[in-house]
């Protein structure tokens, strides 16, 4: 199915019936070539990077609930690469890098909004955990900058800056870091299901 503002237009002003389901709901077939345990956003990227990047298509998502009932459908949606073990890094800058297509690739708004992140920082010693993990990132080749006081008054003057309880020493920020609506666990099931099978075991048993 394809998205675009027209369409968008013709279904609001006709009453929004046209819209198909996102995937299909086959049978189980007797054997696949690959069977991934689980619907999230793991197990459904999983799928869809199989099909394009690998050619494999014979592949079923098996999911005990429903697709994106798990962690990525309630999660916080920010999307960025913070984190400084090697290995986790790369792939975090990795999947970063991903988001910044998907829209193109699968047709679909995902609500991308790469508008940066300011993580508030309370103590000394959070200040200078975010200094070292901001020095890795840089490393990296991420984004990756501390906002002192000064500058985060001006940048956020709506923030209670006065309180004692929890007093505002600055912000670790990331102009790459982003959210979008949630995960797009529907989009990607939408592609992974043209080309895979979804199995819901709630349906199966
Ligand atoms: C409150 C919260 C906030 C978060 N905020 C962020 C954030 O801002 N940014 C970020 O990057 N990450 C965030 N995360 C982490 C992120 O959501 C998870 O890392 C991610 O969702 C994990 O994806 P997953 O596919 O491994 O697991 P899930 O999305 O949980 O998917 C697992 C799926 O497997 C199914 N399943 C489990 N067992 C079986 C079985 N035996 N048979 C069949 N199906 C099974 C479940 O029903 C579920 O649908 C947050 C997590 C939480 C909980």
């Amino acid at each position: 199915m394809k998205f675009s503002a027209l369409r968008i237009l013709r279904e609001g002003l006709t009453g929004n019936k046209g819209w198909m389901p996102h995937w299909r709901n086959p049978d189980p077939k007797p054997s696949y070539d690959a069977i991934i345990i689980g619907g999230g956003g793991h197990g459904l990227s999983t799928a869809y990077y199989l099909a394009k990047n690998h050619g494999v298509t014979n592949v079923a998502v098996l999911e005990k609930g429903w697709l994106g009932s798990g962690n990525i459908g309630r999660n916080t949606t920010i999307i960025r690469a913070n984190y400084f073990l090697p290995g986790n890094s790369e792939f975090y800058s990795h999947s970063l890098k991903l988001w910044e297509n998907l829209e193109q690739e699968l047709n679909y708004n995902v609500m991308l909004s790469q508008r940066g992140i300011l993580s508030l920082l309370h103590s000394d010693g959070q200040f200078d955990t975010a200094a070292r993990r901001g020095n890795s990132m840089l490393v990296q080749g991420d984004d990756a900058r501390l906002v002192y006081l000064d500058e985060l008054r001006e940048m956020a003057p709506y923030l209670d800056f006065e309180q004692s309880r929890f007093p505002i020493k600055g912000a670790p920020t990331a102009s790459n870091a982003a959210h979008s609506r949630h995960y797009c666990t529907p989009v990607a099931s939408k592609q992974t299901s043209a080309s895979c099978d979804m199995v819901s075991l709630t349906t199966c048993l």
